[in-house]
């Protein structure tokens, strides 16, 4: 067991160094967070000695974890700080909430499928992540009796910047959100001032479907 948890570990850091700080990314805090959530409680126990690869991995109903340079990349991007409150759509394996919850004042993340929300929920409590708090419902509405928000992050893709989740980002606030369209998307930034908003483009990247009223109609 005491092995086991080197051998992670291990891996961990290995990754931290070879997919993350060598591709550019230099927040002391995303490191840090990255180097201490043990990603591989967070896949399917088949899949235990693949969690430190660099490429995303299923994680039932169709869904995936996100390769982890992106999870440092996104992160990167929302410019936290220690006193934040961050909303996450899209929990899935709940690596991305365990990561911003590192690092921030509480996180609030919607998922909309009930077997990786009670799922999630559980490991969240397993691993003591008191300040995550979760909900099951259609994230593209935001969650608007918490609103405003000092980060939001979408860890789906969108056809578009569902309007309830700018509207429920505070002002000095900031948003990271695949746009685009099925097959792949561009990561976008958008920040909010007392004008309005401000959009940059950060990327191609390549999401499962936001599904909901603001985003892709259910098929
Ligand atoms: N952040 C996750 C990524 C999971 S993949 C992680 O670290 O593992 C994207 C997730 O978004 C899926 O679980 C999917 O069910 C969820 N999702 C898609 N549309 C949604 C919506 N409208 N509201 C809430 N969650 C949604």
């Amino acid at each position: 067991m005491e092995k086991e948890f080197m051998k992670y570990d291990r891996q961990r850091d290995e990754m931290v160094r070879k997919q993350i700080q060598a591709r550019g990314i230099t927040d002391a805090k995303v490191l840090a967070a990255m180097r201490k959530v043990p990603r591989h409680l967070f896949v399917n126990e088949a899949l235990i000695d693949q969690a430190y690869g660099d490429y995303p991995l299923p994680i039932g109903e169709q869904q995936t974890i996100s390769q982890p340079y992106i999870v440092a990349e996104m992160t990167q991007a929302l410019q936290l700080n220690e006193e934040d409150r961050v909303l996450e759509i899209g929990t899935g394996s709940g690596y991305q909430a365990a990561i911003l919850a590192e690092i921030v004042f509480r996180v609030y993340t919607v998922e909309r499928i009930h077997t990786l929300f009670t799922k999630t929920r559980k490991l969240f409590d397993m691993l003591r992540y008191h300040n995550i708090v979760t909900r099951y419902s259609d994230g593209t509405f935001g969650w608007k009796d918490e609103s405003p928000f000092d980060a939001i992050i979408v860890t789906a893709g969108s056809p578009d910047i569902p309007a309830p989740l700018i509207s429920q980002l505070a002002v000095g606030g900031r948003m990271i959100i695949p746009v685009g369209n099925q097959y792949s998307q561009e990561l976008v930034k958008i920040y909010k001032d007392q004008k309005g908003i401000h959009i940059t483009k950060l990327g191609g990247c390549r999401f499962v479907k936001l599904v909901g009223e603001h985003g892709w109609k259910e098929s």
